[in-house]
């Protein structure tokens, strides 16, 4: 069985464990004012119209404070393209385009993953003149939505589960086990993992306590 995997990247605040969790209808995700503050669970499953897939926050996967903000930027961008079927592109609508976002737009159009961009901080019905500036980022139409007020969500997952791919299972399934894998930093969790699995799904990294493996994989046996 195989489950989309939609993973959310945005610069620091703009919005995307409080979409995660709107997506994901649980607070799973922690909020907080401060950039760069989520640590709590960074993937949980989705559905919309009857159909699963597993959501990820790749800001929750910022460990070193003393990291500059676009490494771990970067960082994210690049787990995303690794593990996403969708890319959820988070910008900021209040603050409007900014150059970091511009440098991720890059990397998302380069990669040629399908990237779905999500304007957030729109929290009137109407849409505003300003969202139009993001189309820049050259990554089409920017979805006006409020993570916070719950705007413009519907529209939102409708362009995401759009651009799954046509082998993707969506289906529920209550028979699955679940099984863990944990243990120390860099004892080679992630190279078993990926060894059973078989694939590259987990990205392993030789770098301790930069976990980016915290996703679900499904797996028949
Ligand atoms: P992240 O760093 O991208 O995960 O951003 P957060 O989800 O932690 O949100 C950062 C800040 O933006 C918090 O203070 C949120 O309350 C606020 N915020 C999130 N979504 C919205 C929204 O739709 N409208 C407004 N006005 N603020 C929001
Ligand atoms: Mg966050």
């Amino acid at each position: 069985m195989n489950r989309a995997v939609v993973c959310i990247v945005g610069r620091p605040n703009v919005g995307k464990s409080t979409l995660f969790n709107r997506i994901v209808g649980k607070r799973i995700a922690i909020t907080e004012d401060t950039p760069g503050v989520t640590r709590d669970r960074i993937y949980a499953e989705g559905e919309w119209l009857g159909k699963y897939f597993t959501v990820i926050d790749t800001g929750g996967l910022e460990p070193d404070s003393e990291e500059i903000i676009m490494t771990n930027i970067r960082r994210q961008v690049e787990i995303a393209i690794d593990t996403a079927d969708v890319i959820l592109f988070v910008v900021d609508g209040l603050q409007g385009l900014n150059p970091t976002d511009k440098e991720i737009g890059n990397i998302l159009r380069r990669s040629g993953k399908k990237v779905v961009l999500a304007c957030n901080k729109i929290d009137t019905p109407k849409t505003p003149q300003e969202i139009y500036e993001f189309y820049e980022l050259g990554l089409g139409e920017p979805i006006a939505v409020s993570a916070e007020q719950g705007l413009g969500i519907g529209d939102l997952l409708d362009e995401i589960v759009k651009n799954f791919p046509d082998d993707i299972d969506t289906d529920y399934d209550d028979d699955i086990i679940k099984v863990s894998f944990i243990g120390k930093p860099n004892v080679g969790k992630s190279s078993l993992i990926n060894k059973i699995l078989g694939e590259d799904r987990v990205i392993v990294t030789d770098i301790p306590g930069t976990t980016r493996d915290a996703i679900d994989t499904y797996f028949n046996y």
